[in-house]
């Protein structure tokens, strides 16, 4: 859209709350999960009566993220202009899948094919929370959340500041490492590593970068590029215009598993990574002056996504969710569960809340592992179909390209409706027998 456009109009009407008092929530984490769930629950009627954060400030963190039209269609039904959003995500039409060595095309596809708009996730996560406050929902920072009391009708959280909270409901979007996902599980579940780790830049290309030809082959404009190749792939993401430049190159890794969005990495070893990579990119990796080393740790699906006493404590994102980078959904898909917890919520009676959260719990695990298990079967087809063949084989473009498309169509709110008499029947089921059964074993 050009800059002097006006944003489209959104004809926005919250919806009523069914309960009276509205049913009273808590998120517990302010990152894109935490927003988009005070988003949804005020638009279906619910009161949030905060989201917390543990840190003080929000620092333009991450890198690149995608965001998908399935989550685009949820947050302009709440209100939300998306435009916003879509302005400053990369604007190029395509994407292309390179061969690592020499940069051949494999195979060209609509951006859209992957994650809809990939932009800077910092500058989403900004939007996101202007929206939150648009809306007057009250953001808590500095609010480390260290313990829950899963009692009912009341479930509370306690600060590390001692101050004790409590509401109907708490989400806990509380991300990968989540404390609230100890209290559902009932024990500690270690990450595993998924064997992959990638290195991260982004930086504002130099001029002295910008005039190199050597280093400013994908400089000009927003593009999209992938180099696979054996058990290695990289992405470039050039926004802005050519302002801004990204690279994230995954590699296979068999180190300690300790989390982190922060460790730097070692240029040296991405340069041995990089070194036989295409020309046209390497010179840019090779000289960048620092990246970040991100290990790209894996959980076990989870049996169950809520609280076992009170049923009122509810995960919701990477706390129970979390994709591999190359899903490109971990964003569109706590979006897509924030719509679903919503509806349900709106779906009962107050003193039927653990039906809802229930039913929630069953109505989103087949999906995001839908969508969960797209990531694993791309980087396998991406880092084995290069693997024992001649340098200059032909490949089928099919073999390569990315298959998210099918996952933009569904829309969560609206499964969760259609699928709600059934659901729910088997929550009230299972709930008179007085067990829950588990999500997966
Ligand atoms: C720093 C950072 C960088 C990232 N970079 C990328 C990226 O480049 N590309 C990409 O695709 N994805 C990235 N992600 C992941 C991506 O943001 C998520 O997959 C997706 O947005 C869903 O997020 P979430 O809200 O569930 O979890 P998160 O984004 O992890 O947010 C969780 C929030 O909970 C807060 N929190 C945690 N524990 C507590 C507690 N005890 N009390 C109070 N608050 C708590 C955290 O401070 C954080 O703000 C990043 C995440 C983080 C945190």
């Amino acid at each position: 859209m050009g800059s002097q456009e006006q944003p489209a109009k959104t004809a926005y009407a919250r919806l009523q709350s069914p309960h009276d008092p509205p049913l009273r929530v808590i998120a517990v984490g302010a990152g894109l999960g935490g927003c988009a769930a005070a988003i949804a629950l005020h638009h279906h009627g619910h009161e949030v009566v905060a989201v917390l954060d543990k840190v003080r400030n929000f620092n333009r963190l991450g890198d690149s993220l995608g965001l998908g039209e399935n989550a685009y269609k949820l947050l302009a039904r709440w209100g939300c202009n998306i435009r916003e959003i879509q302005e400053i995500g990369n604007q190029a039409p395509t994407m292309k899948i390179r061969r690592w060595h020499d940069g051949k095309v494999l195979a060209e596809q609509p951006l859209m094919d992957m994650a809809g708009y990939i932009g800077h996730r910092g500058d989403y996560h900004d939007i996101f929370l202007k929206w939150v406050r648009d809306r007057n929902i009250p953001i808590r920072m500095g609010c480390d959340v260290i313990s829950y009391t899963d009692s009912d009708p009341t479930p509370s959280l306690t600060l590390a500041t001692g101050e004790t909270l409590s509401a109907d409901i708490i989400v806990a979007c509380d991300g990968i490492k989540s404390l609230a996902r100890h209290l559902v599980l009932g024990a500690v579940d270690e990450p595993i590593s998924s064997g992959y780790a990638c290195f991260r830049a982004y930086f504002e290309p130099s001029e002295e970068m910008k005039a190199d030809p050597a280093r400013n082959a994908f400089l000009g404009e927003d593009s999209v590029n992938f180099w696979i190749g054996p058990d290695t792939h990289v992405v470039q993401n050039t926004l802005r215009g050519g302002r801004e430049f990204n690279w994230i190159l995954t590699h296979k890794d068999d180190g300690d598993v300790p989390e982190s969005w922060f460790q730097p990495g070692d240029m040296n070893e991405v340069r041995r990574w990089a070194a036989d990579i295409d020309p046209n990119i390497r010179e840019a990796i090779m000289t960048t002056e620092k990246c970040l080393d991100w290990k790209i740790c894996y959980r076990k699906p989870l049996p169950t996504w809520v609280s076992p006493s009170s049923h009122r404590i509810v995960l919701l994102g990477d706390s129970c969710h979390a994709h591999l980078p190359t899903s490109a959904q971990g964003a569109s898909q706590a979006t897509e569960s924030a719509g679903v917890l919503a509806v349900c919520l709106s779906l009962v009676g107050r003193e039927d809340v653990r039906i809802a959260t229930r039913a929630y719990e069953k109505l989103r695990f087949p999906r995001v592992r839908v969508s969960q298990t797209h990531g694993e079967d791309l980087r396998d087809r991406w880092h084995n179909v290069l693997k024992n063949v001649d340098k200059n084989i032909e490949i089928d473009p099919e073999m390569v390209k990315i298959k998210n498309r099918p996952l933009y169509a569904f829309d969560s709110e609206q499964d969760a409706k259609d699928k709600w008499e059934e659901v729910s029947a088997r929550v009230k089921r299972e709930c008179a027998r007085g067990r829950i059964e588990p999500l997966c074993d």
